[in-house]
């Protein structure tokens, strides 16, 4: 009888550098969506990857990138595209703890950075970029960025990509790499129809390697609502604040407004937060998510910008202080906590209006929101 065994990443063929990288990064064993996508990926396949929220996707395509450009030869062969700045900093720092040995260097190219140091950085031969889709197709512009010697892309939350309407940028920056023996691979926790006609167009026979397909959202994030009126929202998001053993949380709100109000009203309450939005400087947005990701800061108030993808050690909230207008968004908000098997708490705000959304993001994720009752001051006092 065989013995069925959990497949280690010895099994996958890896370079004894790159298991080296992955065992000085606590990486045991693959994920499954790593297991499933690794080995097709390493043959040179396309692939739509599909895997819920946390679950490892950045090294699914990461290793074998790593893998598969060559070190010695000073040019960009992978090119990884990303919705947001601070998504695209992140995937090259796990890029580059991934390629260490193998001396694969990613380098970040976004909007908000001076162009001039990316431009100089861009001659120094890094092998791989990662980018958001309106700077990377600046420096294609520019003849800064060359593409004739990609042979991977990556598109990172491709749908998120699409809704944000990247599409002609994304079609601008695929018309460059050559076809012959191009690699195309898309990955997301949620991939809609739209995704399809992008693969039609852009992508050879591409497997579709999917992990729990129904399941939108990891069991190890606890989810609940709370009603609240509009009114009396940021006292009732006081009182959970309270409540809650909030080692640090993520509140999404609807708009950049709503989130410096929101900032605003918590702090002439006595509770301190850190804002998150597209109108702030590079330089503001980076030493927000600096002081979070150092655990120097407790709450940052967010809006959709801090949805998708990044991924924060110890965030053990979610709060959406605003419902999501789009029950997909739901699901990558949450997907910010419970991330590689650790619990997580989703907690969302509805006023009695919001019903119809509620049952909207229900239907989606394909789970019941648990109803929870507002604490009362006494509730919190005794504690
Ligand atoms: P996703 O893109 O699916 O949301 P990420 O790629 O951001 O997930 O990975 C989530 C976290 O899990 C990261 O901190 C990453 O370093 C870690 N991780 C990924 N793969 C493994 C693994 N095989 N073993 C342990 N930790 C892992
Ligand atoms: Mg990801």
């Amino acid at each position: 009888m065989m013995v069925e065994r959990l497949q280690t990443f010895g099994d996958i063929q890896l370079s004894k550098q790159v298991l080296q990288s992955l065992s000085e990064m606590g990486f045991e064993e693959p994920s499954p969506i790593q297991n499933a996508a690794i080995p097709v990926a390493l043959k040179g396949a396309d692939i739509i990857g599909q895997a819920q929220t946390g679950t490892g996707k950045t090294a699914a395509f990461g290793i074998p990138i790593t893998e598969r450009v060559n070190s010695k030869f000073q040019a960009v062969q992978a090119l990884i595209v990303t919705p947001t700045r601070e998504l695209a900093i992140q995937v090259a720092e796990e890029i580059a703890k991934i390629g260490r040995y193998r001396h694969v260097k990613p380098l970040p190219i976004y909007g908000g950075q001076p162009i001039d140091r990316q431009i100089r950085a861009l001659r120094m031969g890094y092998q791989v970029v990662v980018g958001t889709p309106g700077r990377l197709l600046d420096h294609l512009n520019r003849g800064t960025l060359r593409l004739q010697h990609v042979k991977m892309v990556v598109l990172d939350e491709a749908d998120e990509m699409l809704d944000m309407g990247f599409i002609d940028d994304i079609e601008g920056l695929l018309k460059e790499v050559p076809t012959e023996g191009r690699q195309v691979m898309l990955f997301s926790a949620t991939m809609p129809p739209g995704i399809r006609k992008l693969a039609q167009t852009y992508m050879n026979n591409p497997r579709s390697v999917s992990v729990s397909r129904d399941d939108l959202t990891v069991p190890m994030i606890d989810q609940v609502f709370y009603e609240a009126r509009e009114s009396i929202k940021v006292d009732a998001l006081c009182r959970i604040i309270d409540m809650e053993d909030i080692g640090q949380g993520i509140i999404f709100c609807r708009t950049k407004r709503g989130v410096d109000e929101l900032v605003v009203a918590l702090e002439a309450r006595g509770y301190f937060a850190d804002a998150l939005h597209g109108d702030l400087s590079q330089q503001q947005r980076d030493r927000v998510m600096k002081r979070f990701r150092d655990g120097k800061s407790e709450l940052l108030v967010a809006t959709d910008v801090a949805a998708r993808g990044l991924d924060i050690n110890n965030v053990t909230h979610v709060i959406n202080f605003d419902i999501p207008q789009d029950p997909v968004s739901y699901v990558h908000r949450i997907g910010r906590t419970g991330r590689v098997g650790r619990k997580g708490q989703a907690i969302t705000l509805i006023s009695p209006k919001e019903y119809r959304q509620l049952r909207l993001i229900e239907n989606l994720i394909k789970t019941r929101i648990r109803r929870k009752e507002l604490p009362s001051l006494a509730d919190i006092s005794e504690r």
